[in-house]
């Protein structure tokens, strides 16, 4: 299950800046690493918020794609929700089970399986708030050692990371697509 460990980088397995590399995203500006433990579930929590406000725009505008490259503000709002929910149940196995790897979420098929452009806006608001909530309330929960626990993460490419940079991946993720929305809809 585990890629070859030979493609790895090298371990994160140590905590502080050191595993950061200190990245901040081109895109949307989110720089990891610099957020403490305690600011990340308070910041999720929030990202859920302004995601459930974007979602009160007008459904034509939510359910268009401005370009064949990008999705529709009600896509990327879905796939945000469905992240949150893939990375709490990928925070857990990491809790019991050593070094694990994880199923790729297949993000592209989501939009079409889970029909996402059809859903409901305010329906989703919902969703994608309690989403970001119910991750933000397990990573409240942990205690210091388990922040630390190994992981291999697939994304960019395989390398061993822990449950903090998970973390702080994630929030980029949600921060990141919100900026999408807000190129699209015109946000704060
Ligand atoms: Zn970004």
């Amino acid at each position: 299950m585990n890629p070859d460990r030979r493609l790895l980088r090298r371990s994160s397995s140590q905590s502080g800046a050191s595993q950061w590399g200190m990245t901040t995203c081109t895109q949307c500006g989110f720089t990891y690493g610099t957020l403490s433990r305690h600011e990340l579930s308070p910041r999720l929590r929030e990202c859920g918020g302004a995601y459930g406000e974007r979602l009160a725009a007008d459904a034509v505008v939510l359910r268009t794609r401005l370009t064949p490259g990008q999705w529709s503000p009600l896509e990327y709002a879905c796939h945000a929700r469905d992240v949150a929910l893939m990375q709490r149940d990928r925070l857990y196995v990491a809790l019991v089970e050593d070094e694990p790897s994880f199923k790729p979420m297949y993000r592209d098929q989501r939009v079409v399986f889970d029909r996402y452009n059809m859903q409901m806006p305010d329906v989703v608001a919902g969703q994608v708030t309690m989403a970001a909530d119910l991750l933000a309330h397990a990573f409240a929960g942990l205690e210091e050692a388990q922040w630390s626990r190994p992981l291999v993460y697939g994304y960019p490419d395989p390398s061993r990371r822990d449950v903090e940079w998970m973390a702080h991946h994630t929030l980029h993720e949600l921060v990141h697509h919100l900026a999408d929305i807000d190129g699209m809809v015109g946000g704060e």
